[in-house]
């Protein structure tokens, strides 16, 4: 099911990406087991909804209702069934994750998170450390996460990859038995540096 993803060790290795000469000021980097994290970890450049593995993130609005951007191409992609079981879910806060079915997606599962409406730290870290405890108890291996909040809710991208990744990273730190991988899928060319910048801080690859 991950056929064709590549780790960000070898994707960075493949670059020639150079390991970076100090972490950022403030970071915390622990480098047990370091190894093993950035193997977990793969950048995917292209639609959400072309992913075959358990889970892929969608970055819903409060009501679950179909809208725009990434949540209306998975709506799109799963057929209407997806919303039919939104609407049994009485909505999601800002902050929360829900599961749902992927239905006509190859992923077996839509973990369901509403991003914050601007650059809101404590609630986007809350989306994915939520959505990442919701597939583990779920029993959910892999998972790909859009960049949250980036779009139509206008979070700045850079510091919103430094809250995505950071806080993946702790949790991998914690609970890294129980995820095999972990997607960042990057769809716009803006994304695409500042997500190798940001995943060479926080997984650095020695
Ligand atoms: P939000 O309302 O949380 O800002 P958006 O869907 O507007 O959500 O944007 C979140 C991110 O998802 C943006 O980077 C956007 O370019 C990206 N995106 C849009 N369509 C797709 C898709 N089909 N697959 C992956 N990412 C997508």
């Amino acid at each position: 099911p991950l056929q064709g993803l590549k780790t960000w060790k070898q994707y960075a290795q493949d670059k020639d990406l150079p390991h970076p000469a100090a972490p950022l000021a403030g970071n915390i980097i622990d480098n047990t087991n370091n190894e093993s994290l950035s193997d977990k970890i793969s950048i995917f450049n292209g639609d959400i909804t072309n992913l075959k593995i358990d889970a892929i993130v969608n970055a819903a609005n409060s009501r679950l209702k179909r809208g725009g951007g990434v949540d209306g191409a998975i709506h799109k992609a799963a057929g209407k069934y997806l919303q039919d079981e939104c609407d049994s879910l009485n909505g999601c806060e800002t902050g929360h994750a829900k599961i749902t079915g992927g239905y006509e997606l190859p992923a077996k599962y839509v973990l369901q998170t509403v991003g914050p409406r601007g650059e809101q730290p404590e609630a986007l870290k809350a989306c994915y450390l939520n959505t990442l405890r919701l597939a583990t108890e779920n029993n959910i291996r892999s998972v790909a996460f859009p960049c949250i909040s980036t779009g139509i809710y206008g979070y700045p991208n850079e510091a919103a990859a430094h809250v995505a990744v950071y806080n993946v990273r702790k949790f991998l730190e914690r609970e890294s038995d129980k995820i095999d991988r972990v997607i960042f899928c990057i769809f716009l060319e803006v994304d695409k540096n500042i997500y190798q910048q940001v995943l060479q801080t926080y997984f650095p690859v020695v």
